[in-house]
């Protein structure tokens, strides 16, 4: 297959991650007869320094006309005094925007490798954890109307609104069957449906949506009890579907089970056009240029990028086991590093997952 995927480099440890996830996903194309060419844009403060502006019109052309888009991270101490509008994170939520990217999809998985850097009692991981939080992105208490400070009765008070419309939820809810669908086939909906008018909504439309998918287990949760039940035993889930505050927060609970940010891949996906595929960590200007940074999160948004953004689940699956032989056969990034272990820098992680794959 001929497929473009856009690379967004960014910042910081950015571009030394950035190229290992695209040796492998080089070595991949060879691997299975693909020709993938990369195109190449600025974001962030690589793109302030370059033109003024976090994120300029090119990277956002460059980005729709790809297939795929592989983002590094952006930020940096440099950009730190700059008004907000100019500072390179503003060129993240931009470009989310500018790509319909509503639905965002955090992966908390425990490998058994490194199960030593997991923060649960070693009884409740030995039951495994390898579950999705797919967060709802561009709704919600964070864009709803009205909202604002004001003076009432003598008193200051702050308003926002929680709102999200039957499509909003019914589109995102379609992505949680589908990805499940491609997994253990098990979608719980996360709400305050006991309390919340927009959550009796949200509950009403994913069982109309579930009635296409008989075969997806759904579950429903009070957000409370989630978060309670993501700590005592997160065995029990495959797809924890949610708004974006719910989401916001239990994601990365869940994500910090696993002990290890080095190793967190997400993705942010739309209706139509490209996704958008990135580790969780920013761009660590503390260790950048010092061939220190741990290529796995990035390697394993690769994965992510081939599954859900070109629909190559061998592909995907390929790179996993390569990153899980890694793993099992010792070598670690600093991040990650535990006696007896063997300690690698950036580019020698990156080699080690490419004589594997
Ligand atoms: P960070 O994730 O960059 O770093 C936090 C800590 O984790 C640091 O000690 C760092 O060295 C370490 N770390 C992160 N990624 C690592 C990796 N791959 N390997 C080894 N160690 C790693 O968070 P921060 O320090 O709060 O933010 C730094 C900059 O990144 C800021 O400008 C921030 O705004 C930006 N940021 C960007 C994104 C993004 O691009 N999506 C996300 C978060 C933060």
């Amino acid at each position: 297959m001929k497929k473009t995927i856009c690379l967004l480099p960014g910042d910081g440890i950015g571009p030394e991650i950035m190229a290992q996830g695209v040796n492998v996903l080089e070595a991949c194309a060879k691997k299975f007869g693909h020709q993938f060419t990369f195109t190449h844009a600025l974001l962030g403060g690589a793109a302030i320094d370059a033109c003024g502006e976090p994120l300029p019109a090119a990277t956002v052309q460059a980005c729709q006309a790809a297939d795929a888009v592989f983002l590094a991270a952006v930020g940096g101490p440099k950009w730190d005094n700059l008004a907000p509008q100019l500072r390179p994170e503003r060129g993240l939520l931009g470009i989310r925007k500018a790509l319909g990217l509503f639905a965002n999809l955090r992966p908390a998985m425990l490998f058994p490798e490194l199960a030593g850097a997991c923060l649960l009692r070693p009884d409740i991981a030995a039951k495994g954890l390898d579950l999705i939080v797919l967060r709802e992105l561009t709704g919600d208490l964070y864009y709803g109307e009205p909202r604002g400070r004001e003076v009432r009765d003598g008193q200051r008070v702050g308003y926002n609104t929680m709102i999200y419309s039957e499509e909003e939820v019914r589109r995102i809810a379609v992505v949680a069957f589908e990805t499940a669908r491609k997994r253990r086939k098990k979608v719980c909906s996360v709400d305050k449906s006991n309390v919340l008018e927009t959550s009796r909504l949200w509950k009403e439309i994913v069982e109309e949506t579930h009635a296409s998918y008989p075969d997806v287990a759904l579950s429903h949760l009070y957000v409370d009890n989630a978060a309670m039940q993501l700590v005592r035993d997160p065995s029990q889930f495959d797809i924890i579907l949610t708004g974006n505050i719910f989401g916001d927060i239990l994601s990365d609970e869940a994500s910090v089970l696993t002990g290890s940010l080095g190793m967190l891949p997400s993705a942010s996906v739309g209706s139509t056009g490209p996704g958008l595929f990135e580790p969780v960590h920013g761009s660590a200007p503390d260790i950048a240029g010092q061939d220190k940074a741990n290529p796995l999160a990035t390697i394993l948004s690769a994965a992510m990028l081939l599954r859900l953004g070109l629909d190559m689940e061998g592909e995907a699956t390929a790179v996993e086991q390569a990153v899980r032989q890694t793993l099992a056969d010792g070598f670690r990034t600093a991040d990650i590093m535990e006696s007896g272990k063997t300690l690698v820098g950036c580019t020698a992680m990156g080699s080690r997952v490419l004589e594997r794959l």
